[in-house]
């Protein structure tokens, strides 16, 4: 299948020719093909009780207040998966994209499952606006720093052990850490998501690929109206219809390549690395 029509390879040759940015946003969809579910449907429920929560309420700050014991039991279900899984054509293509572009490649990604890094994209140049599930953090912020990630494989209906339970407590003040990811009900900062500087890097790109995200949160927005009002070019590059396609085909600069990123973005390398 060819996703790249002539008009689109053209700009895409004059965009290589010039020296602004080449910028991927990344989102859930990138990795599907790796079996890690978007937790946003029926994979993100969690029973506590006779009670069903959607993901938009275990992953908050509220729950975790209420409930941390659940809300990391949901956190380390989550981890078990990202775990095991592995990174897909599309991540790999990415990486390749990075070593063609270098200095002008940056990776912005809301993806907490570390795929990105097991594919060899570099710490530098990845932007992690969601945080990770390799660190967590004191939920008190007794101190700012980051930890790793408590060891603890669950499996979905498992309990924690009193043994594990310590694990999850701050070495500092005792209190439950938490996963280092932003929460539903939070806002992002720069200190721990990179919002100045993932802004800074929308205000240089040229070409900025959008792979697997619905455009539910503002950054991703912000990044991508930021591009277009300085003529960058959008490729939205998702099988389904989304707030990024509507809107890249209003657009001059916009274009939706309508499949799935383990094949559009292996297309698009091949063409970057022909000229
Ligand atoms: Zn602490």
């Amino acid at each position: 299948m060819t996703y790249l029509d002539n008009t689109l390879k053209e700009r895409l040759t004059e965009f290589y020719t010039r020296s602004r940015k080449l910028t991927i946003l990344t989102g859930a969809g990138l990795s599907t093909d790796s079996g890690i579910p978007t937790f946003r449907d029926k994979d993100g429920f969690w029973t506590v009780g006779s009670v069903n929560y959607m993901p938009e309420e275990m992953g908050t700050l509220k729950m975790f207040t209420q409930k941390p014991l659940e809300v990391w039991r949901w956190f380390l279900y989550r981890f078990n998966i990202c775990l095991k899984a592995l990174p897909n054509t599309g991540h790999f293509a990415i990486k390749e994209l990075e070593d063609i572009f270098s200095d002008r490649f940056r990776l912005i990604t809301q993806n907490v499952d570390g795929l990105h890094f097991k594919a060899h994209s570099s710490r530098e140049r990845t932007f992690l606006i969601h945080g990770t599930l390799e660190r967590s953090r004191c939920g008190s912020e007794c101190s700012s720093e980051l930890y790793p990630y408590p060891q603890i494989p669950l499996e979905k209906d498992q309990q924690l052990t009193a043994a594990q339970i310590e694990l999850l407590k701050c070495p500092k003040c005792g209190n439950y850490l938490r996963p280092h990811v932003l929460w539903f009900d939070e806002r992002y900062n720069e200190k721990y998501f990179k919002l100045d500087s993932s802004m800074r890097v929308a205000k240089e790109t040229g070409l900025l690929l959008i792979v697997g995200t619905s455009g539910a949160t503002t950054l991703p927005q912000r990044i991508v109206e930021s591009v277009l009002s300085r003529q960058g070019i959008i490729i939205d590059i998702n099988p389904n219809e989304n707030y990024f396609s509507e809107l890249a085909l209003k657009k001059k600069n916009g274009y939706w390549l309508k499949g799935k990123s383990s094949e559009v973005l292996p297309e698009i390398l091949q063409f970057f690395k022909s000229l």
